[in-house]
């Protein structure tokens, strides 16, 4: 599923060949009403003749600026894909929408699974988009100190958290696995147990994993592509994502476990993040509140 570096990748790819078009028309695939948060006539009417001024991002949305001010927001689900090709190449299955540009281009959208989503921020609503999202984890105001302060206001496990876009925009199963194991967290430690020094570390740990990603075009499990076609190569770093549970940990050998975690699979190493601090807290007598109080 594309997260914070796939989508990325996406923009980068696709915002110097699309930065300046027109879009002259859009055309219906298959059942568009599927991916569509609005009517396709009212779509088309506040999009068709408008030109791209730039490509954002913002969470796991990314975002098509138009010269009237509105922004079209696309969100690629578990399996969207925007692909920009000549007219002439043969449309593929499972695809839902044409934006028709000027100079002879066409910029698709695809979807097998339709969890995808293709919305419209009119001008001013773009606080529509930000009431839902928590800060991006790459954006340099999120310091480990803020970040400390949203984490000590939750008790649910970090994992949990983590993919909680409200509270982190951007970052999904794949990336918060990653992360934690990077920096030795483990999954189902509360959030607000996590010191300010362990969540430095989980904060450069984020960094270095995204930023890792979006360096090698982000990670292709199944069918993630850029806006020109190319799959990415980060799936051959990854460390810990997907492991069979049971089989050695890369960095100390230990087999790996898997436990659910918001109902996503989850895996991580016993020994390379340990659940210490609240077993440490219960063998001295004080079961029950794990009170970490770190000053
Ligand atoms: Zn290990």
């Amino acid at each position: 599923m594309p997260e914070l570096p796939e989508v990325e990748v996406v923009r980068r790819s696709l915002e110097p060949q699309l930065r300046g078009s027109r879009i002259i028309r859009i055309l219906a695939g298959q059942h568009p009403a599927d991916i569509l948060a609005l009517p396709l006539e009212e779509f088309a009417r506040e999009v068709e003749g408008r030109r791209i001024t730039g490509l954002g991002r913002r969470g796991k949305t990314l975002l098509i600026d138009l010269d009237s001010g509105a922004t079209v927001t696309v969100h690629l689900g578990m399996t969207g894909e925007l692909s920009l090709v000549r007219p002439d190449e043969p449309c593929p299955s499972h695809h839902h929408l044409t934006f028709v540009l000027e100079q002879g281009r066409e910029l698709r959208y695809r979807d097998i699974r339709r969890f995808g989503r293709i919305g419209l921020l009119r001008p001013g609503e773009r606080n529509r988009l930000e009431a839902r999202l928590g800060p991006e984890p790459l954006a340099p105001e999120l310091t480990s100190e803020r970040l400390h302060e949203r984490l000590a206001r939750h008790r649910r496990a970090i994992k949990a958290l983590l993919l909680e876009q409200s509270f982190l925009a951007g970052v999904g199963n794949i990336y918060a696995d990653e992360a934690l194991f990077r920096a030795g967290l483990n999954p189902l430690r509360p959030a607000h147990s996590l010191n300010l020094e362990e969540t430095r570390r989980l904060l450069a740990a984020l960094r270095e994993v995204l930023e890792e990603a979006i360096a090698r075009r982000g990670t292709t499990i199944r069918n993630y592509r850029d806006g020109l076609g190319q799959p990415g190569e980060n799936q051959a770093r990854l460390q810990i994502y997907g492991r069979p549970p049971g089989s050695p940990c890369p960095v100390c050998g230990t087999p790996v476990e898997r436990v659910v975690v918001a109902q996503r699979g989850t895996t991580f190493c016993p020994r390379c993040q340990p659940l210490l601090p609240t077993a440490a807290a219960s063998r001295s007598g004080n079961a029950g509140s794990s009170g970490s109080s770190t000053g």
